[in-house]
């Protein structure tokens, strides 16, 4: 639906309470374990070599009310300086101090979110949410998505659907991101991954970009995870889903239907 412009900002108190509501984690899995495999143990996500954490600065005043977690991150070269010149006058490119010491409750929203960002269609509908495919070779649960608990689109809607009541910039953004990866899946001619809000499996057609219910099947194994057999799914799959299921391998589980 389409949402009017609010003149308001997210403050602090907005991110306290997101933070409050979105707690969840992706799946049953220790995803960073699998990651990790390849980099030394530690989760890919959380190296800044990778990832930066990007907050605008009222996520970064929180952050820094509550914890000494972070610290603002330190651009040590050439290609992390121009990677990061376009950043928003509002916004802070954070580092914390390490996996190790993660703090559950301290972490950013780009943590509890990572893999994923909101998808919004060109008609301005937040429909679910899909992958940040650059770190598709890498991300293990981009290879097995089907791993997704309900409770985590549930509480990623939410957290959301209340920030974009504060922020359209943040709406904005997503939108942008949306179209950007619309035009990059046509050029692949792959199908968008898609987890919608009411808990089951799309894709948005590279031609047209219709979303349609799809197969994870039907997404593909990248990068490291190639080879890998398809790992156990949540339970809400074969509840809200179950053709989602098919044409995994039938060993991973009972719940998932035969091919
Ligand atoms: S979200 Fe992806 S990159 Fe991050 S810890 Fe999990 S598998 Fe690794
Ligand atoms: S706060 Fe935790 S989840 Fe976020 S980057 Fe640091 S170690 Fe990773």
């Amino acid at each position: 639906m389409p949402r009017k412009h609010q003149p308001k900002q997210a403050s602090p108190e907005v991110y306290e309470r997101i933070y409050k509501m979105f707690m969840a984690p992706v799946s049953a899995f220790d995803c960073g374990a699998k990651c990790g495999e390849h980099n030394g143990g530690a989760p890919i996500c959380c190296s800044t070599d990778v990832a930066i954490p990007i907050v605008d600065k009222h996520e970064w005043n929180l952050l820094q009310s509550r914890t000494d977690l972070w610290h603002e991150f330190e651009v040590k070269d050439k290609a992390t300086e121009k990677e990061l010149s376009d950043l928003h006058e509002d916004c802070r490119a954070i580092e914390c101090k390490g996996a190790r010491f993660c703090e559950r409750e301290n972490r950013s929203v780009s943590c509890r979110t990572f893999p994923f960002f909101p998808y919004i269609t060109r008609e301005r509908d937040f429909i679910g949410m899909s992958v940040f495919w650059t770190f598709e070779d890498r991300c293990w649960v981009q290879s097995h998505l089907q791993i997704v608990n309900l409770r985590f689109i549930d509480e990623f809607v939410a957290a959301y659907e209340l920030l974009f009541e504060y922020d359209m910039d943040e709406f904005d953004a997503n939108k942008e991101h949306s179209a950007n990866m619309r035009r990059t899946f046509t050029r692949w001619k792959r199908p968008i991954p898609l987890l919608g809000r009411d808990g089951r499996c799309y894709k948005v057609l590279p031609e047209t970009h219709e979303v349609v219910p799809a197969r994870f099947a039907e997404f593909g194994k990248w990068g490291y995870y190639e080879k890998d057999l398809p790992a156990e799914p949540a339970a809400n799959w074969a509840d809200l889903d179950p053709q989602a299921l098919k044409g995994l391998a039938d060993k991973i589980g009972a719940k998932v239907p035969a091919k």
